[in-house]
């Protein structure tokens, strides 16, 4: 089966493998040694300087690195203002409210770029009447519920403006599409194993900005994001992490180093999913999102009026593939394929010939 649903991915055997290696302790130095290979490779993904980034690995799913970013570097008095394009962006605002953290949204349509006119607006509003300034933006870099690209560089300009913090979800984006660490407004990028890094479910982490973290604030017990740094830095960790999810992202960051790294998973994402684009529009199907907008990970297309997403699913994972639905109320109009993991050219022909026989 292969897996062209946003994460988990199709993984490559040299990775599946990678698991059945040797039960490790968690307070041996041979589980240190993995951790520290870990955040070493995860840092290189992006060139990062380890004196002014740090890589915090957190055994859970993307949304555990998402909370443990926003519950600690929204300082105790600071503000967050979400922008909302999608479930992700709204996620962020249901992590806020559940830690009574200080947040407001700028809720645009979900088929839409953020408007930047409406988040400046919001900001300056908050400067002008006296009530607390915001200290933060949050967006979705990849928004997985329409595939697009949230673009970073105008929300980067707003904040530089203002002197705000910028954290970004990148879970899916991060080690394909390109991320700009050298701009200073970035605070912290949240992500995981199992999406463009082609590891295993159980391993997500936060890459933030050392200098961000002594203003760090202590809402949660288990994704305390300034302990994990603390105590990962000192060749430790504070509870059982989940070792074979570590086995697998350590070969996965290897194997997308010798691969070429970000530059080349992006060209190679870019050519399956325009592959899958052009193939879908000889059949008539159009994608929801313009291809310039959109990310090269995933892309959501409109269901053919005559074609339910049930059918649709369910013929083509006869042939072996898992596609995936809108999410909400979109998933009665538009379906996705993501081109994250183990797939190549080939597979994709594959998919389009499934598509072909299905509306023949
Ligand atoms: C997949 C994803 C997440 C996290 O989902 P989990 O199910 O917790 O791994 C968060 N943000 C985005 C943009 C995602 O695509």
């Amino acid at each position: 089966m292969l897996l062209l649903n946003p994460g988990p991915v199709t993984l490559t055997e040299r990775v599946r493998r990678s698991l059945l290696q040797p039960d490790l302790c968690h307070r041996e130095s041979e589980f240190f040694d993995l951790q520290d290979e870990a955040r070493s490779r995860l840092l290189a993904a992006y060139t990062l300087d380890p004196a002014e980034w740090a890589a915090a690995l957190i055994t859970g799913s993307g949304t555990a690195a998402v909370e443990s970013m926003v519950a600690a570097l929204v300082p105790e008095n600071g503000r967050l203002l979400i922008v909302e394009n999608g479930v992700y962006g709204e996620r962020i605002a249901h992590i806020c409210a559940q830690y009574r953290i200080a947040h407001e949204r700028v809720v645009g349509d979900w088929m839409h770029a953020p408007d930047l006119g409406a988040i400046a607006a919001r900001l300056d509003a908050a400067a002008a009447t006296g009530e607390a300034r915001f200290t933060h933006l949050a967006v979705v870099h990849h928004e997985t519920t329409t595939g697009r690209l949230n673009d970073l560089h105008g929300l980067s300009e707003l904040c530089r403006e203002r002197g705000i913090g910028l954290l970004v979800d990148g879970v899916s984006s991060f080690g394909a599409e390109a991320l700009d660490f050298a701009d200073n407004t970035l605070v912290a990028v949240a992500a995981t194993a199992n999406k463009c890094l082609h590891g295993v479910p159980g391993a997500a982490f936060v890459i933030v900005r050392r200098n961000a973290l002594a203003q760090a604030a202590s809402r949660t017990y288990y994704l305390d994001l300034g302990r994990l740094v603390r105590l990962q830095d000192q060749r430790n960790t504070p509870f059982t992490p989940s070792v074979h999810a570590y086995y697998a992202l350590v070969e996965a960051l290897r194997e997308f180093d010798e691969q070429g790294g970000q530059a080349a998973r992006y060209r190679h994402y870019a050519a399956l999913a325009e592959q899958v684009r052009t193939g879908l529009a000889a059949l008539g199907i159009e994608p929801a999102v313009p291809a310039a907008q959109s990310s090269v990970v995933l892309r959501a297309y409109r269901l053919p009026p005559d074609l339910s997403y049930a059918a649709l699913h369910d013929a083509l994972k006869a042939e072996g593939f898992v596609i995936y639905a809108g999410q909400g109320d979109l998933s009665k109009t538009l379906f996705r394929i993501s081109t994250m993991g183990n797939l190549s050219s080939a597979d994709i022909d594959r998919l389009l010939k499934g598509f072909a026989a299905l509306l023949k």
